[in-house]
């Protein structure tokens, strides 16, 4: 599970892009800068790129790269956010590659520099290579000399050659230079090949000239989707804010999430969701010397717990109509706590010991049972959830940094088992449905992984991505469905949705 492994994921994505023959267009052609090996005369309308799969190396770190305009014209703003729009309902909407900026170049700007030029669209090369070259990506916005065939479809085009050319700015080739290619396709390799394939050879993508869709019309193919995740991890949106801690996520019903973090200052804030976002608001009372954690019970309460500045577990609620103030819940603990609920009467609340142990105290309804140690050697705080009456599954990093688990199956606790692994952060964990668990958590890289048990067994670490400055909170509202918030740098939280896929 290192990091390099997910950007050797990112060639797979080389192989299958290419724009290919412009069937659609029926007769552009994407001019070469100079004279490139394999590019076609001009008036085919062929992409004439440097560069053909995915050169791991050539993937942005960080995912977020600027673009500018070298030579914007004041007639051709329409034209310039066709382009800008094709690529964010395209590559940003379906990974983590945020795209920036948009205005015109200053002298020596770095990241994408796209130029606009009636002649074949190109790129100067793959990836993170373009960096900084002046006309690093050429557009055409009029088709009077290459492409005739796009003037009465200019903006069919303008948005097909853009997700095509995004795609190697992305680091991705074309799909016919794949070793894999059938011999049912003819097109020539052109540009620079990848290292990396991801997914079989896909005749579907944007990458791909043999595709009977040229450029796919502008829309990415299942593997195309596929890939951008895997080399640019899968979709987030910010929920803005300026918070301290990880972020915590209860799910009261199918149509509301409430989320809660520590504020700048030290205090609980909360933003929640009920079809729509609320702002940031603070719900003050007392500093936090931990993330909070939340639960839902029920359809009506909320309950969030953190350590408190004297070490001792505080409670504030949500009754239905009203916040409690902080209740002290005691104990002497070196962790935030985790709390988990498998109904309206039943909380089981977790948090590492001074010894390091997992220690437990649980709420039947009217009264907290004493805080117990349990056994272990926690290296951080601990997660915990409930997917049905009387079990708990509770989650710590381990001290080799791998992800322990411990579970109560209603008579008996487990031994701590590993599920491997190495981070930095405490995992979080949500349950999908009855037997079923995802875990996640932050490696050393800052980006964020989910191992899931499908109820038989563990489908090891899978790299999403992200750039993560706080632990994950995660929870499941509804069947297939999950919601992730991590604290980013600069203190904005962000989420990324899982819905039967993300
Ligand atoms: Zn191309």
């Amino acid at each position: 599970m290192l990091i390099g492994i997910a950007a050797r994921r990112g060639a797979v994505l080389l192989a299958t892009l290419g724009l290919g023959t412009l069937l659609g267009c029926g007769s552009a052609t994407e001019a070469p800068e100079s004279a490139e090996p394999g590019m076609s005369p001009a008036g085919d309308m062929r992409n004439s790129e440097a560069e053909l799969y995915v050169a791991s190396a050539r993937l942005w770190r960080p995912m977020s790269v600027s673009v500018c305009w070298e030579n914007p014209g004041a007639g051709d703003a329409t034209q310039r956010q066709w382009v800008r729009d094709a690529v964010a309902r395209t590559w940003e909407a379906r990974s983590g590659i945020r795209l920036n900026g948009w205005g015109t170049c200053a002298a020596g700007a770095m990241g994408i520099r796209i130029n606009i030029s009636d002649v074949g669209p190109h790129a100067k090369g793959l990836g993170n290579t373009l960096n900084g070259v002046a006309a690093g990506v050429v557009l055409n916005f009029t088709f009077n000399n290459w492409g005739q065939s796009c003037q009465n479809r200019r903006q069919y085009c303008i948005e097909a050659l853009a997700v095509h050319e995004f795609g190697h700015v992305l680091g991705y080739a074309h799909e016919q230079n794949r070793q894999d290619t059938p011999g049912s396709c003819t097109e020539p390799p052109q540009g620079s090949n990848g290292d990396l394939t991801i997914g079989p050879w896909d005749l579907s993508s944007v990458m791909n000239y043999c595709n009977p869709q040229w450029n796919g019309d502008g829309n990415l193919s299942a593997t195309d989707q596929q890939g951008v995740q895997q080399t640019y991890g899968v979709p987030w949106v910010s929920m803005g804010g300026n918070l301290t801690s990880a972020p915590t996520v209860a799910a009261r019903g199918t149509n509301r999430l409430d989320v809660f973090a520590r504020g700048a200052d030290n205090q609980l804030w909360q933003r929640y969701w009920d079809g729509a976002w609320s702002t940031w608001g603070s719900l003050g009372g007392i500093s936090l010397s931990s993330a909070p954690v939340a639960v839902s019970r029920d359809a009506v309460t909320i309950d969030v717990f953190a350590l408190a500045s004297d070490n001792t577990i505080q409670r504030k609620s949500w009754t239905g109509t009203a916040w409690t103030s902080w209740s002290s819940l005691g104990g002497n603990f070196t962790s935030g706590p985790t709390v988990a609920s498998w109904g309206s009467n039943r909380m089981d609340l977790f948090v590492r010991g001074p010894d390091n142990k997992l220690w437990q105290s649980y709420w039947t309804g009217s009264v907290w049972s004493p805080w117990g140690a349990l056994d272990g050697t926690l290296a951080s705080e601990p997660a915990a959830v409930s997917w049905g009456a009387n079990r708990i599954d509770v989650f710590a990093r381990g001290t080799d940094n791998s992800i322990i688990q411990k579970y109560w199956n209603g008579t008996t606790w487990s031994g701590w088992s590993s599920l491997g692994g190495s981070f930095v952060s405490s995992p979080t964990v949500a349950s999908r449905g009855a037997t079923l668990l995802d875990v996640f958590a932050r490696s050393a890289d800052n980006s964020l992984w989910i191992n899931t048990w499908n109820g038989a067994s563990w489908s090891g670490w899978t790299w999403l991505g992200g750039e993560l400055a706080s632990a994950p909170g995660a929870v499941s509202k509804a069947s297939g469905h999950l919601d992730v918030f991590y604290t980013a740098a600069g203190g904005e939280v962000r989420q990324a949705s899982y819905r039967n896929g993300w």
